[in-house]
């Protein structure tokens, strides 16, 4: 009997998911398989939160591979290693995977495909994550595209034309046939992707990871906010966006049962302007596009800035700003927006984009602390932690990416939270000392009269802290710095 292997990585479905197929397709018996690898293979192994949700997104697998006949082998150690060992105990003849596009595992992946290739098996890899390879989308000089518009003006006429050729997901398979005897596995728990510490409550509260789960989500998404998705996607307090960051970052759903999603939404829904939101949500899906083909095409972006004149940016010592970094990763600044922000990441794993934006701003304008410091805090404490959407977000935060916000536009915080928070819904929600405060009291308490204060129960420096840095004097010093590497 034929075998294949299929390695399971950041594909964590059966839906739509080709290398899967090809694999049921060819052979007549197939291995599931997750090797836990990531700490030795990739400088960004994952981080707390993202482990966290591996753990049920694998559980989840697990128990939707059995009811298909199946099973998941879990494996720990060198990818290369455990496949071959694979190979030899199922005496498999091919290994499939979907591609990766993170700099350390398009190196590996080659390396394994090139050796499992050089023992006379078949490897081959497939694209289970993207919309369009990063080789395929080019512009006119044939260069990797670096500002969006041109970008999508690109991809999205190419994208509708697959639609209406008819391209659609592929199905999830209804049996799956495992070889009779299946190989060694190690439990979920002996891999320890649970933190240590009970950090994970709020966790438990706001997420089900998992394919299923996933697929309710769109569902409770296209049944709703998709219709107002453009208006309201920039308002924190309200339920607006998908919340399918973290299952599109362990492929949970795919990007193309997304927009085939989207097109059936606008192509069925009597509401007024559904075609304007559905086309707004496929061209967020087009930002995740474009981010994973700047990381392929410009690998060292996780640690360097894309301008190489932002590499001299006069950003404070370490010891000058550890004591703000750590109030800003504590939800301590005493600016409400950014506090409310912070907490919303730590006790629930997520921050809501407009938010994301703002405590970007803060954290490398008016607090100079550079950019890698907060994208390795989101790193470890986002259960959507991606590597080319964090790249992309600190970078067009901090002004030294592509496409970036020009780094002299800086965000006012109190503006931008009385403009998208104006009732004050999400501040109250996440930092309830402050829950009496109302209107520009709320938004910037150290501006509130004395009695204001008294009569909400509010104390600064006590119940509730000064801000830690001035605003418009430390707007002043961001400009003043970026003055120094502009002319250079
Ligand atoms: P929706 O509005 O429902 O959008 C649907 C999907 O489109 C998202 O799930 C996401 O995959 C994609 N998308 C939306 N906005 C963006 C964007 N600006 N850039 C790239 N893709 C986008 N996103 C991550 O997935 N992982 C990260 O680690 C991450 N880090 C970020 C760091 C910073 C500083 C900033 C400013 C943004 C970051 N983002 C990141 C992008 C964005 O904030 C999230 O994708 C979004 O908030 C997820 O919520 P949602 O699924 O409800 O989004």
């Amino acid at each position: 009997m034929s075998t294949a292997l299929v390695w399971f990585r950041r594909d964590l479905r059966l839906a739509d998911n080709p290398a899967l197929s090809a694999a049921l397709e060819r052979h007549e018996q197939v291995l599931p398989v997750y090797i836990d690898d990531a700490d030795a293979e990739s400088p960004w192994a994952p981080g707390g939160a993202s482990r966290w949700w591996l753990h049920h997104s694998l559980a989840s697998l697990e128990h939707h591979l059995r009811a298909l006949g199946s099973r998941l082998i879990l494996r720990r150690g060198g990818s290369l290693e455990q496949l071959s060992q694979l190979v030899t105990l199922t005496g498999a003849e091919a290994v499939y995977w979907n591609r990766l596009y993170e700099p350390a595992f398009v190196g590996r992946d080659k390396h394994v495909k090139e050796v499992l290739r050089e023992s006379g098996l078949i490897a081959e890899s497939f694209n289970g994550a993207l919309l369009f390879e990063p080789w395929q989308l080019k512009t006119g000089t044939g260069d990797p595209y670096r500002v969006f518009s041109p970008f999508w003006r690109n991809a999205q006429p190419r994208l509708q034309e697959r639609l209406a050729n008819g391209q659609v997901p592929l199905p999830a398979p209804t049996a799956l046939s495992s070889p009779g005897k299946l190989p060694d596995s190690a439990s979920l728990e002996s891999l320890h992707l649970l933190p240590r510490i009970a950090w994970d409550a709020g966790f438990h509260q706001t997420w089900q990871p998992g394919e299923a789960q996933a697929h309710e989500r769109l569902q409770r998404f296209a049944g709703g906010p998709a219709a107002r998705y453009r208006e309201q996607r920039d308002l924190p307090a309200v339920d607006a966006t998908s919340g399918l960051s973290p299952a599109l970052h362990f492929g949970e759903v795919s990007p193309l049962q997304l927009v085939v999603r989207m097109q059936r939404l606008s192509a069925s829904k009597p509401v007024a302007g559904i075609h304007a939101n559905a086309e707004w949500f496929v061209r967020e899906l087009g930002w995740r596009e474009f981010a994973h083909h700047l990381l392929f095409h410009f690998p060292r972006t996780p640690e360097v800035p894309m301008y190489d004149k932002f590499g001299a940016f006069p950003w404070r010592a370490r010891h000058e700003y550890a004591a703000d970094l750590s109030a800003w990763q504590r939800g301590r600044t005493g600016v409400p927006i950014i506090d409310a922000g912070m907490r919303q990441l730590w006790r629930s794993g997520w921050m809501h984009n407009r938010v994301r934006m703002i405590v970007a701003s803060f954290l490398t304008k008016n607090l100079l602390i550079p950019w890698l410091e907060g994208a390795r805090w989101f790193w470890d404490t986002l259960v959507d932690a991606n590597l080319a959407n964090n790249t992309l977000g600190w970078q067009w935060s901090a002004g030294c990416g592509a496409d970036a916000a020009p780094y002299f536009r800086i965000f006012n915080p109190v503006l931008q939270s009385a403009k998208f928070d104006a009732d004050g819904d999400y501040i109250r929600r996440w930092v309830p000392e402050l829950a009496k405060l109302s209107g520009d009291a709320l938004h910037a308490p150290w501006q509130a009269k004395p009695a204001v204060l008294r009569a909400a129960g509010v104390a600064l420096g006590q119940t509730y802290p000064q801000p830690i840095v001035d605003l418009a004097e430390s707007r002043a010093r961001a400009l003043a710095a970026y003055e120094r590497i502009k002319a250079t």
